[in-house]
């Protein structure tokens, strides 16, 4: 019997991991099929890819584009909409059966907990929903039967380790880095460094804000906080380490000792077509990884003096409450700030202690507390840009 397609949304299709999921789906038609697309600037992306993939629906999230998409997509059958509601509306659709969660930033928190609230599966690229408001999100997955398939690299690869093993307890697990464009750089160095330095990764092609939090190791302090919600882990249980290499991709240490990594070349469409496909593993023509070209495999530890952020990461961690929703908040600014030259690049870190230190706590808050708390820190935060010291 013909097995039937997996019908799926992908939110933030014109993106990094968005085109990258296409691709998977493009080499597996029997397999996947994609029911919605949504973009927010980049409408001729999105109206090509709406015209390969004959989705159901497109949604727009840039308002003012909404008749360019309208118009482009007239002669299809495709329904377009516009606006960050209508992708919370459509993920909710009958006929959907997983959500790519791949929309940037906070801006990809609403969508994710609509889907979660109708019972979609969830295959999770925005980290920053889980460092935002995992509390709230792992419950509602809970009481909805919902699993969350991590699409990042390092979770992917202690989600592939843990397969069989789930009854198992972790005793801890390794994250690793690449450490970034900047590693093994002192403070001095980095003082001066500009946007086209820090998005110039050394192995893997990302989006831009991501690429930003790569080099000033946020990301990776991102990942420590999605992994606790992922795995439910206690602080002490996770621990980062450097691996410039990119080949392991992160580590499961079990009760007895025994630890099991998940290798590959650093390729994102491995993960992205393992939280699609999983429990299956689809043949794929992805290069192989070679043992001769890479006869050192290296580990050192992360240097959280020159990168601050990864030590704010885990203190915000440790508060609890809403306190790395303040963290993703205020590093969103101070990155976009960032990449406008507004701000240094040792400042995006200054940004976001300060937030930590001057926004009211709240020990268990709300769906509408985490909206509040966003809304206060960008303001606060715009502030602090207005008065920095980088010449305009
Ligand atoms: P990109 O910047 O490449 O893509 C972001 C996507 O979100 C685009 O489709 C963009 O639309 C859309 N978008 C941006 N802002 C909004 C908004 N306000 N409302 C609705 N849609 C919006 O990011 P990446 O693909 O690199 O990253 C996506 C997520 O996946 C991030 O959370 C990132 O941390 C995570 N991730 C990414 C990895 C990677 O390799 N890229 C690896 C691991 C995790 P448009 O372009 O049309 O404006
Ligand atoms: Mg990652």
């Amino acid at each position: 019997m013909e097995k039937e397609k997996k019908n799926i949304a992908i939110l933030g299709s014109t993106g990094s991991i968005g085109t990258q999921a296409l691709d998977v789906i493009r080499a597996n038609p029997d397999t996947f099929a994609v029911e919605v697309l949504t973009g927010h600037g980049n409408a001729d992306l999105l109206i090509k890819q709406a015209l390969e993939f004959n989705p159901n629906t497109v949604v727009i999230a840039d308002e003012s584009k909404y008749q360019y998409v309208k118009d482009a997509l007239q002669p299809k059958d495709i329904k377009v909409f516009s606006g960050n509601k209508a992708i919370a509306e459509v993920v909710q659709m009958g006929s959907v059966d997983m959500v790519l969660a791949a929309i940037v930033g906070y801006a990809g928190l609403e969508s994710t907990i609509s889907a979660i609230k109708a019972n979609k599966q969830i295959a999770l690229a925005n980290k920053e929903t889980l460092v935002v408001a995992g509390a709230l999100v792992t419950q509602l997955a809970k009481e909805n039967g919902v699993n969350l398939y991590p699409v990042d690299s390092e979770h992917s690869a202690i989600f592939q380790c843990l397969a069989g093993e789930f009854h198992n307890p972790i005793e801890k697990i390794y994250l690793t880095a690449s450490g970034g464009p900047f590693r093994g750089k002192d403070r001095a160095f980095l003082s001066s460094v500009k946007k086209e330095q820090a998005l110039k990764h050394p192995n893997w092609d990302m989006g831009a804000k991501i690429t930003i939090d790569s080099a000033s190791l946020m990301n990776k302090g991102l990942e420590v906080i999605e992994a606790k919600w992922l795995f439910g882990l206690a602080t002490e249980q996770i621990d980062v380490i450097v691996h410039p290499q990119s080949i392991v991709h992160s580590i499961v240490q079990f009760t007895d000792g025994s630890m099991k990594a998940q290798m590959g070349l650093p390729d994102m469409k491995l993960p992205i077509q393992y939280a699609m496909a999983y429990p299956d593993r689809i043949k794929s023509d992805f290069p192989r990884f070679d043992f001769m070209k890479y006869p050192q495999l290296t580990f050192e530890p992360a240097d959280t003096k020159t990168f601050r952020n990864l030590a704010l990461a885990f203190e915000a961690m440790n508060r609890g409450g809403n306190a790395a929703c303040i963290l993703n908040a205020a590093n969103e600014i101070a990155v976009e700030a960032f990449l406008k030259d507004k701000v240094g690049f040792l400042e995006m870190s200054d940004i976001v202690e300060t937030s930590l230190q001057k926004v009211s706590f709240i020990q268990n808050p709300s769906y509408e507390d985490y909206v509040a708390t966003d809304k206060e820190v960008r303001v606060m935060a715009q502030e602090m840009i207005k008065h920095s010291a980088v010449k305009k």
